[in-house]
């Protein structure tokens, strides 16, 4: 097996588990339960893994990065002005939470 993907957060281990499984692909986790154990900051090899079959990696890394590219995506987007209020929305909204009016 390959480890594909490790992070200090189990949360993000755990989305992106769910993400790769979601497409096909299984994946197992590693060292899941060590990090609450260390009590302390978990050094960088006690970090959650997420290991896949060897012949499933090249895929796995390819919706790694699609999902990295998503992700950017929506932190790079430009924020917009709701037309109603002249309110400015981060572009993750869709919705102004000022008057809810809709993104144009
Ligand atoms: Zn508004």
């Amino acid at each position: 097996m390959i480890k594909i993907y490790c992070h200090e957060s189990i949360i993000n281990v755990h989305h992106l588990k769910n993400y790769l499984e979601s497409s096909g692909v299984v994946t197992v986790l590693k060292n899941e339960s060590l990090t609450s154990l260390a009590g302390e900051v978990p050094s960088f090899e006690c970090w959650p893994q997420l290991w896949v079959e060897e012949n499933k990696a090249q895929q796995a890394s390819n919706l790694i990065a699609e999902l990295k590219l998503q992700q950017s995506a929506i932190t790079n987007a430009e924020p917009w002005y709701c037309k109603t209020c002249n309110e400015k929305i981060d572009a993750e909204f869709e919705l102004c939470w000022q008057c809810g009016g809709l993104k144009p």
